[in-house]
């Protein structure tokens, strides 16, 4: 039996063991990013042989959209110099690649830039440095946005805020409960309520959703990333994350495994799937204002990529594309941009954070 646990499960059972069963977003930490076994410190996730894709994979155009958004967004703070373009979580930089390069020809933009790059991965933070290096713009690396200097900002986030662990509670009838990871009865890894119900937990949920039922689930992230990226905006800088979420706050639990292009359980091969879920933008949007930054959106990711122009931009590209290529333009446009399942279009949202005097951004327009 113990052959067929993967070496983190090992770790997860001996830690239970010692301290007891642990919240789910200690768990969803460990798989992702524990400095041996974790998911993102162990491989290369992307690409068709690889467990999911993401937009910048998907299609040049969007890291491109992204390019143009900086640049404007510089422009809009008065171009200032020694700009830190710091990306959280960049898998393989091709966001940042497409970006830079579609705005080399924006007067002075790339010589005012230095990049700073957020990544836990190793074999990511390698191949990143393959894929930038021929940009001639200086980088660096840190692991924590914390470790970034500070000074004027832009900050760019695809799918980096989803893979931050969310903790779960559960409604009982004498409360909330934590919902933890223990070993279970018939030995296997299983997701139970924590004995004691969570003090007051109640009051700090929205207000909608106070008197929910028993057996309800309300998940939620620590507040850290988001007071910090909301810390560094506020004078001078702005911030653009992209995820897939939820705009309103609700009930329900979102976490889930993929592995293979295919949904998994998330308590099986531990360290071995990705590990993601829903991000909640309104209390993100929340807690960055408290810092006295503004927030812009959420809007749907199809309209902030059709408001840059993606489909100008798909156009373009297929007028230089080989006649029977231009399918798959077409088939990368559809996918971005699509809605309901097939499609990251509604699914996906865009939200930028930024300093207050900027009173408008690309994309972020009210319509
Ligand atoms: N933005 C990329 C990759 C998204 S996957 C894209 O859209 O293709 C998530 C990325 O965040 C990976 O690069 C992963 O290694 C990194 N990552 C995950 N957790 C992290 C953490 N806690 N700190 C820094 N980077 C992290």
């Amino acid at each position: 039996m113990d052959d067929e646990r993967s070496p983190l499960e090992m770790e997860i059972r001996r830690l239970i063991g010692i301290a007891g069963p642990m919240p789910v977003a200690e768990y969803m930490r460990l798989c992702l990013t524990h400095p041996q076994y974790g998911y993102y410190v162990t491989r290369d996730p992307f690409g068709a042989r690889g467990d999911f894709t993401t937009a910048p994979e998907i299609s040049q155009m969007f890291g491109e959209l992204v390019g143009l958004w900086l640049a404007s967004v510089w422009q809009l703070l008065r171009a200032p110099e020694n700009m830190r373009v710091i990306e959280l979580g960049p898998g393989r930089g091709t966001m940042l690649a497409d970006a830079l390069r579609a705005v080399r020809t924006v007067p002075g933009f790339q010589a005012a830039i230095v990049l700073h790059l957020v990544e836990i991965s190793p074999a990511l933070k390698k191949e990143q440095e393959r894929r930038l290096e021929p940009l001639g713009v200086p980088m660096l690396w840190h692991s924590s946005i914390e470790d970034v200097p500070a000074g004027p900002c832009l900050i760019v986030g695809n799918e980096f805020i989803d893979t931050l662990p969310v903790h779960q509670a559960v409604k009982q009838d004498d409360g909330w409960h934590e919902r933890v990871v223990d070993v279970a009865a018939d030995g296997n890894l299983a997701i139970v309520a924590a004995r004691d119900p969570l003090p007051h937990f109640e009051a700090t949920l929205p207000s909608g959703l106070r008197l929910s039922p028993a057996g309800s689930i309300y998940e939620w992230r620590a507040d850290g990333v988001a007071l910090e990226i909301g810390r560094r905006v506020r004078e001078g800088g702005a911030a653009l994350l992209i995820d897939y979420g939820h705009a309103w706050y609700g009930l329900g639990e979102t976490l889930q495994a993929v592995s293979g292009h295919a949904y998994a359980d998330p308590l099986r091969s531990p360290g071995q799937v990705d590990l993601t879920a829903h991000v909640d933008f309104a209390g993100l949007a929340q807690a960055a204002e408290s810092m006295g930054s503004r927030v812009h959106g959420p809007v749907a990711q199809r309209d902030w990529l059709r408001r840059l122009g993606i489909d100008q931009r798909a156009a373009a590209l297929k007028a230089h594309t080989p006649y029977g290529k231009t399918i798959d333009i077409d088939q990368a446009l559809s996918r971005l941009t699509a809605s309901g399942a097939k499609g990251m279009g509604d699914l996906f949202k865009a939200m930028a954070i930024a300093d207050p005097k900027l009173k408008s951004l690309p994309g972020f327009e009210p319509s």
